[in-house]
C-alpha cells in the first residue's frame, strides 16, 4: 500500500468524456511537495486502469486517506509547463468559449509538448559531484522515461530539478526528414545528352524525353525528382534507369529554409513627429501607472504606427518588463517582423506556424526562461509564456484571422485585454480601420482613442478614383482592365514605377450580380446577400433560410446580364502580360506561396525592383511598404461586397483601405484605381475619401437597424453529421431547448442550413442567436454542450461560437 500524504487535482484527456472538473488522484509519498500545477503527468482512468494523459491543476495536503485513490502513474514535466497565470487564462478561456480546460491547456502549449517526444535530461552546472555520481553514472544526459524510472529517482530528479541542478530536453524524432526530397540533376554536359537521346530514341522514346529535359537543365542545381516527373512527362521508373546508365544523378535536396534566419540591419527610434509623441507618452504613462488602461491607436496608412509600437516597447524594456506584438499573419507580415527585430535583436522572439516543430519549442522555452522579452508571433502568440509583461499589442487589431474558427473559438484581442488586466500592463490596438466593434468600445471611453490623422512627413494620402465598370464594360466588353486603369498602368510602366494590382477572392463566385447595374440579390427578411447554391440550383439566405430561384433577367434594370462573377487571377496575369507584354509581373496568390518562404522571396523581389506590377489576392494588401509604388489597382472591388455576412461592407471598406494604403508612402505621390460595379455604395465612396470616422457612423447606423453587433451579441450554434437528417433534428432540438432560456427579446436566426451546407461529407445546420442581455443563455448553451458529448460518439457534433466571425 502506498503512503500518501499529497493529492493531486488532475484534468484528464479523455476526448468522449471531457469534464472541467478535475479528478483526485494519490501523490505517491516520495513526490511529496515535488508535484506542482502545470506539470503534464500520466494517470489510470476508467475501469480498465487505462493510461491517460493529464495536467495537474491543483495539490492538497491530506492528513488522513482512505486509499481508494488511485495513484498517479508518471510525471512528464519536472517543472511546470503551464505557469500560473498561464493555468488561470486556461480557466477562463474554457468558460468564454465553451471550450474543455484541457482543450484550451493544449492549445496555450507548443506543439512539440502535445506530441508523444523523447525527452532527455541533462545535468546543469550546479549540480554536486555526489548528485552527478548518483543520477547520471554515465556523465552523459540519460533518456528521461518516467515509467520505466522508480518512484525515488524521479523524487530525486524533482527535487534537482527545484534546485535549479538538471533540465529536461525534448527531442522529436525524424525532424530533418521531413525537411528533404529527392533531387535530379544531370552528369553528362548537353551535348553528349543529346548523342544519347538520338541514340535511344527510336527504342526508348520515354528515356529520350528525359534526355531532352536533362539538357535543359543546369548540371549544380538539382530539381526535385517530382517536378522533372511531371515536367519531362516521364515515370520515376525511367529517372531511375537514367541514375544507372550515369546521364543523371541523384541528391538529398533540402526544399524549406527558414525565411527568418537571415541576419538584420539595425535601426535606431526616429524622432516622434507630434502625433506620435504623443501617442507614446500616452502610452508610456500607461505602462507607468498600476491601473490598466488600453487604447485604441487609430493612424491612416503610413502615419507611423509602427514606429508608436517600437518606442513604446523599449519604455516596458526599459522598465525590465517584457512585451508582446500580435500581427495577423506572419507570412504576410514579414516586414513588420523586421523591423521589430531590426530595432531589438537577438531579445526577440518570433512564433509563428512555419517553424519546425523543434524551432517552435526553441523559442517557447526562450521567452519561458526569460532569454526573450519581445515575443512577435500570430493570434496563438498570444498565449505565449512571457512574464511580467509590460505591454501588449495587437496590430491590424480588426483582422478577422485573430478569431480562431475552430475548438477553443477565442478571439486572440479579448485574450490580450485579459492578459493586459493580469499584468497591469497597457493593451494597445492598432489599425487604420478598426473593427466597429473597438471603434464603438473607444466613443464609451473603454479604450483611450489616439489619433494619428496624418501620413508621416506631411505626406499626402493617394488619390482614389472609382471606375464605374457598368460603363466601361459597354466599350472593353469582358476585359478585367478598364481604360483609365490600362493607362495608368502604362504611365507607371514608361516612369519606371512600381504598380500593386490586388483580385479580390474573397467571396469568389459565390452570388450572382447583375454586369448592367451592379445589382446583388438580397434576403427580404435580412438584408443580406442570397448565396448561390448549385446543388439545389436556387438562392438561399442562410440567416433565415428563405429561398428562392436564380434569376434570368435583373429585377432592377430587366438585362440579361445576371450572373455569378468571378475570375481567377492566373487568367488575369495572362491577360495582363498579354496588355503589356514587355512588364516584368510577379502573382501573388494560394498557388504561388504554398511552398515555405515564398511570401518572403516574392516580395524581395519586388522590393528590390525585379518586377513592375505585383498582381496579387487580399494577402497583397496588408502592411506592404514598398517607396516605389505609386500606383494601386482594385480589379473587383464588389466581391466582397456580396458576401452573406453583415459584416460585408466593413470588410470591403477596409480592404480598399488597406491597400490603398500600399501607394505612395515615400516622396512620390500615390493613386488608386477603385473598378466597381457599385460605384455608389457607401463602403466604396468612403473608401475613396479614406473617411474612416464617416464610414463608422453610417455602418453603426446600418448595424442599430439590423440589430447586429456591436449593437447585438451573436452566438451561432452549429450540427454536423453525415446525414442530413440526423443533423437538422438535433439543431431543432437545440434551438427548441435554448427558446426556454431566452427571452422575447432575443432574435433567433434559423435553423437553418449554411451556406456551404456540405463540407468533407457532412451536412452542417446552424442557427444565429441575437441578444443583448440574457442572464440564463450562459447555463443553457453549457447543457447543450454536455448533453453534446454522447451523440458525438455516433458522429454528431455540436459546436458553440460565441461572436462568429464566419458565417459561411
Ligand atoms: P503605418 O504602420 O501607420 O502604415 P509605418 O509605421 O509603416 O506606418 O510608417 C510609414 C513610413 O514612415 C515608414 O517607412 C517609417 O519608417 C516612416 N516613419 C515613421 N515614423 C517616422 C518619423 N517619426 N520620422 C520619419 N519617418 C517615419
Ligand atoms: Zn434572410
Ligand atoms: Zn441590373
Amino acid at each position: 500500500m502506498t503512503v500518501v500524504a499529497q493529492i493531486g487535482q488532475i484534468l484528464v484527456d479523455v476526448p468522449t468524456m471531457q469534464t472541467n472538473d478535475p479528478y483526485s488522484y494519490a501523490i505517491p509519498a516520495e513526490w511529496e511537495h515535488q508535484l506542482q500545477a502545470g506539470m503534464r503527468v500520466i494517470v489510470p482512468f476508467g475501469r480498465g486502469h487505462r493510461m491517460v494523459d493529464g495536467v495537474v491543476v491543483g495539490v492538497t495536503d491530506v492528513t488522513s486517506f482512505d486509499g481508494t485513490l488511485k495513484p498517479i502513474e508518471a510525471v512528464l514535466d519536472l517543472s511546470p509547463v503551464l505557469n500560473a497565470e498561464l493555468q488561470q487564462l486556461a480557466d477562463w478561456l474554457a468558460d468564454e468559449t465553451f471550450a474543455f480546460r484541457i482543450t484550451c491547456i493544449q492549445t496555450m502549449l507548443p506543439n512539440l509538448l502535445k506530441t508523444k517526444t523523447e525527452r532527455e535530461i541533462a545535468p546543469l552546472d550546479a549540480i554536486t559531484p555526489a548528485e552527478r555520481a548518483t543520477y547520471f553514472p554515465d556523465g552523459t544526459p540519460r533518456p528521461f522515461d518516467p515509467d520505466k524510472l522508480d518512484e525515488a529517482t524521479v523524487a530525486g530528479l524533482l527535487k534537482l530539478q527545484r534546485a535549479g541542478k538538471v533540465t529536461v530536453l525534448y527531442h522529436v524524432k525524424n525532424q530533418a526528414a521531413a525537411k528533404t526530397t529527392t533531387g535530379v540533376a544531370p552528369l553528362l554536359p548537353p551535348d553528349k545528352l543529346v548523342e544519347i537521346q538520338h541514340a535511344v530514341a527510336k527504342r526508348a522514346p520515354k528515356q529520350a524525353d528525359l534526355l531532352a529535359y536533362l539538357q535543359g537543365m543546369t548540371p549544380s542545381q538539382p530539381q526535385p525528382q517530382a517536378k522533372v516527373v511531371k515536367a519531362a512527362g516521364v515515370s520515376s521508373a525511367v529517372i531511375n534507369t537514367g541514375a544507372e546508365k550515369g546521364w543523371l544523378e541523384k541528391s538529398s535536396l533540402e526544399v524549406y529554409r527558414d525565411p527568418f534566419h537571415q541576419p538584420v540591419k539595425p535601426t535606431h527610434p526616429l524622432t516622434l513627429n507630434p502625433d506620435q509623441a504623443k501617442a507614446v507618452a500616452a502610452i508610456t504613462a500607461a505602462i507607468d501607472g498600476d491601473d490598466t488602461q488600453n487604447f485604441l491607436v487609430e493612424g491612416v496608412t503610413g502615419s507611423g504606427k509602427t514606429e508608436v509600437y517600437l518606442q513604446s516597447i523599449a519604455v516596458a524594456l526599459q522598465q525590465k518588463r517584457t512585451a508582446l506584438m500580435l500581427v495577423p499573419e506572419i507570412a504576410l507580415t514579414p516586414q513588420m517582423v523586421n523591423r521589430v527585430k531590426a530595432r531589438f535583436g537577438e531579445q526577440v522572439a518570433v512564433l509563428h506556424s512555419g517553424l519546425s516543430k523543434g524551432e517552435q519549442y526553441d523559442e517557447w522555452r526562450r521567452i519561458d526562461n526569460g532569454e526573450a522579452t519581445v515575443v512577435v508571433g500570430a493570434r496563438s502568440a498570444v498565449f505565449a509564456p512571457v512574464k511580467n509583461v509590460g505591454l501588449i499589442i495587437m496590430d491590424e487589431e480588426h483582422e478577422s484571422s485573430y478569431k480562431q474558427d475552430e475548438t477553443p473559438r477565442y478571439h486572440a484581442r479579448d485574450v490580450a485585454l485579459w492578459r493586459g488586466r493580469y499584468n497591469h500592463c497597457p493593451v494597445v490596438l492598432g489599425s487604420a480601420t478598426p473593427s466597429l466593434e473597438t471603434r464603438a468600445r473607444a466613443a464609451k471611453g473603454i479604450y483611450t482613442r489616439l489619433v494619428l490623422p496624418k501620413r508621416v512627413n506631411d505626406r499626402p494620402l493617394p488619390t482614389v478614383h472609382i471606375v464605374d465598370m457598368r460603363a466601361e464594360m459597354k466599350s472593353i466588353g469582358d476585359s478585367d482592365f478598364s481604360t483609365p486603369l490600362v493607362a495608368a498602368i502604362q504611365a507607371r510602366l514608361d516612369r519606371k514605377e512600381q504598380v500593386v494590382l490586388m483580385l479580390n477572392r474573397r467571396g469568389y463566385s459565390s452570388f450572382v450580380m447583375c454586369r448592367d447595374c451592379g445589382f446583388v440579390l438580397k434576403c427580404p427578411n435580412c438584408d443580406i446577400s442570397l448565396t448561390l447554391h448549385m446543388d439545389s440550383h436556387s438562392m438561399k439566405c442562410h440567416y433565415c433560410g428563405h429561398e428562392e430561384a436564380i434569376p434570368k433577367v435583373c429585377p432592377n434594370c430587366h438585362s440579361r446580364k445576371i450572373r455569378y462573377y468571378g475570375t481567377g487571377t492566373q487568367k488575369v496575369e495572362t491577360a495582363l502580360q498579354a496588355q503589356f507584354p514587355t512588364a516584368r509581373i510577379l502573382r501573388m496568390d494560394v498557388d504561388s506561396t504554398r511552398r515555405k518562404g515564398a511570401h518572403e522571396r516574392i516580395l524581395k523581389q519586388f522590393g528590390n525592383h525585379e518586377a513592375d506590377i505585383l498582381l496579387g489576392t487580399q494577402m497583397i494588401a496588408k502592411g506592404l511598404d514598398f517607396p516605389n509604388v505609386t500606383l494601386v489597382g482594385v480589379l473587383n472591388a464588389d466581391t466582397a461586397l456580396g458576401l452573406p455576412d453583415f459584416r460585408a461592407s466593413e470588410r470591403t471598406f477596409q480592404l480598399l483601405t488597406q491597400v490603398s494604403g500600399r501607394a505612395g508612402r515615400a516622396t512620390k505621390p500615390g493613386e488608386v484605381f477603385i473598378q466597381t460595379f457599385n460605384p455608389d455604395h457607401y463602403a466604396i465612396q468612403l473608401a475613396q475619401s479614406q473617411d474612416y470616422e464617416r464610414f463608422f457612423v453610417t455602418e453603426m447606423a446600418m448595424r442599430h437597424q439590423g440589430s447586429y453587433p456591436p449593437y447585438y451579441f451573436a452566438v451561432q450554434v452549429t450540427a454536423s453529421h453525415e446525414d442530413e437528417a440526423v443533423a437538422a433534428k438535433a439543431m431543432y432540438q437545440i434551438v427548441a431547448a435554448l427558446k426556454g432560456d431566452l427571452s422575447d427579446q432575443a432574435i433567433v436566426l434559423g435553423p437553418t442550413p449554411k451556406a456551404i451546407a456540405r463540407v468533407k461529407r457532412k451536412y452542417y445546420y446552424q442557427v444565429v442567436i441575437k441578444y443583448k442581455n440574457e442572464p440564463d443563455l450562459k447555463a443553457g448553451l453549457e447543457q447543450i454542450r454536455q448533453a453534446a458529448q454522447i451523440p458525438a460518439r455516433h458522429g454528431l457534433a455540436v459546436t458553440i461560437d460565441p461572436e462568429p466571425m464566419n458565417f459561411m
